[in-house]
């Protein structure tokens, strides 16, 4: 028998790894709290995780691309003393470069993927740090780490989510929060559909199906890791690319430029 563990809310949990969170979150005995636009789809989810599971499961229909919908999130996040865990999910991504790409919608993706995820992390954290607990999952991608890869802005943004999520996970590790940020691969969901190219296109041995990837995340989150990637091997390579950055620090900021650039300072 699990014990209650407060709800989760998960955002983008009408399909792919957010509705797979919702499934395996419910199983460690949280109740749910669903978000996506589409109701049909969180309403069937729900429905299935009650009756396999008997937790409780909420469904708010919200499109994090409204401000007004954004904010009922928000506030849901910030008042609500039930909420111990938020997986900040919901995103979108594109394959096509940004000379191709429609201006608009490449607003669109900053709006959701940086901006909506900001805004709730932002809410979750004042009422975890109120609370003194509290969990935020933030979904990254590689991309951050391999921004050539995809759309830039796209990258980008997902560099953003990692950057962001390091920065906050130093900022409430000592008010008893918990900030994990992970870094997909590619992960057969729809997700490549919406980005304009199918999963089938890519090679085989480069796809982790979403159950795969949600448990490798949740068990890094027990293993108490800041970033996960679940495809790496070796974490090793990952501690050595850390050790890389920060002997970088002591040399970041100086009060006169290197001398390769010639630049004279007398
Ligand atoms: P997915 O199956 O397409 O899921 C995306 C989810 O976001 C859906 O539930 C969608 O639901 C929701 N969503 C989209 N726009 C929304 C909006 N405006 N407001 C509210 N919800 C919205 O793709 P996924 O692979 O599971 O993606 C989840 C996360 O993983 C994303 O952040 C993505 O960037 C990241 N990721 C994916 C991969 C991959 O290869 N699949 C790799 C790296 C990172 P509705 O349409 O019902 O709103």
């Amino acid at each position: 028998m699990t014990q209650p563990k407060g709800y989760a809310l998960i955002t983008g949990a009408s399909s792919g790894i957010g509705a797979v969170y919702a499934n395996r979150l419910a199983q460690q005995g949280y109740d749910l709290i669903l978000v996506a636009r589409n109701q049909q789809r969180l309403e069937h989810l729900a429905k299935r995780l009650k009756s396999d599971t008997q937790r409780n499961v909420e469904v708010v229909v919200a499109d994090l691309n409204l401000a007004a919908d954004l904010a009922r999130i928000e506030q849901l996040l910030q008042d609500d003393s039930r909420i111990s865990l938020l997986v900040n999910n919901a995103g979108v991504g594109a394959t096509a470069s940004l000379l191709e790409s429609d201006a608009d919608k490449m607003d669109a993706m900053i709006l959701l993927n940086v901006l909506a995820l900001t805004r709730l992390a932002k809410a979750a954290a004042a009422n975890f740090v109120a609370q003194g607990r509290g969990t935020l999952i933030n979904i990254g991608s590689i991309v951050a780490l391999a921004p050539t890869l995809l759309n830039g802005v796209y990258g980008g943004s997902k560099a953003y989510v990692q950057a962001f999520s390091e920065s906050l996970e130093h900022e409430l590790k000592d008010k008893g929060v918990t900030v994990q940020v992970v870094l997909p691969g590619v992960t057969a969901t729809e997700f490549w559909d919406v980005a304009g190219l199918a999963v089938t296109n890519l090679p085989e041995a480069m796809i982790m199906t979403a159950e795969h990837l949600v448990d490798a995340a949740l068990a890094g989150l027990a293993l108490g890791e800041k970033v996960t990637i679940p495809s790496l091997p070796d974490s090793q390579d990952w501690a050595a690319y850390e050790a890389a950055r920060l002997a970088l620090g002591p040399n970041l900021s100086h009060r006169s430029p290197a001398q390769r650039y010639g630049v004279t300072t007398a």
